[in-house]
């Protein structure tokens, strides 16, 4: 099914996620409803604690319980600013009114301190190379990993950004969320995305303290110490930009 016309008339969704990352549940109102082939429906929602795929993070899960139904939430898409949410019944039909939705916490988690290390490598690869860095993408989910411009680097400079960031989070720091409007945004000049950030009226900052802010729409942990055991344990070129560094979390 097309997402425009899924969304067509539909307000900009609520985005609670992006101010308050701890909300695990919520009462919103369910706004359009599509049925969708196998027990699916796709539905638009008013507001949500739901982060979508995007930015590099796969989709949050969970489920939506109205007072005859409840779902799964397989994904929830962007589009234009309406998150549309693809979801699976397990008892009832979903219907237009109010629904109380609850997060998978244990994915939102993990997502979450792969999203905070990723942050943490940037600052590493920046230190330890004493130069500014430049993401190209990057990816959360399972193979997560790190893309930058430039040359591949040496397994021990790789070494050196993985005992670095080892010790930043054993140490702890805490990681804080502000917003900033677009006047404000050149103080970013020298963030690993700063080329690549869309242009909003407002954007939304995620410091790790004691490292540079970094322009992010995605959830996080609100101490590294939670990042938990890192490795880097792959590097890959990338022929037309650049290179990845992969890592996984114990
Ligand atoms: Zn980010």
């Amino acid at each position: 099914m097309n997402l425009d016309e899924i969304v067509q008339g539909c307000a900009a969704t609520e985005l609670l996620y992006l101010r308050e990352m701890d909300l695990k549940a919520l009462q919103a109102t369910i706004t359009r409803v599509l049925p969708d082939k196998g027990n699916h429906f796709y539905l638009v929602l008013d507001k949500s604690i739901f982060h979508p795929k995007g930015g590099g993070q796969p989709s949050d899960k969970g489920r939506l319980r109205g007072d005859t139904f409840e779902v799964n939430v397989k994904k929830v898409i962007d589009n234009h600013g309406v998150l549309v949410y693809w979801v699976k019944g397990v008892a009832g039909s979903p219907v237009i009114g109010l629904v109380h939705c609850e997060l998978d916490l244990e994915n939102r988690r993990l997502i979450s301190r792969r999203h905070s290390a990723a942050h943490l490598i940037d600052h590493c690869l920046s230190t330890i190379t004493n130069e500014p860095v430049q993401t190209t993408d990057s990816w959360l989910g399972e193979e997560s990993y790190v893309g930058y411009k430039g040359e591949l680097p040496s397994s021990e400079l790789l070494q050196k950004i993985e005992g670095r960031a080892k010790q930043m989070i054993s140490n702890g720091a805490q990681i804080t969320i502000s917003f900033l409007n677009s006047k404000e945004a050149s103080v970013l000049k020298n963030a690993p995305n700063f080329e690549r950030l869309p242009n909003l009226s407002e954007l939304r900052i995620v410091t790790i303290a004691g490292c540079e802010p970094i322009p992010c729409g995605g959830t996080h942990v609100s101490n590294i110490s939670q990042i938990g055991e890192l490795s880097l344990h792959k590097t890959h070129k990338v022929d037309d930009y650049g290179y990845r560094i992969y890592f996984a979390i114990a």
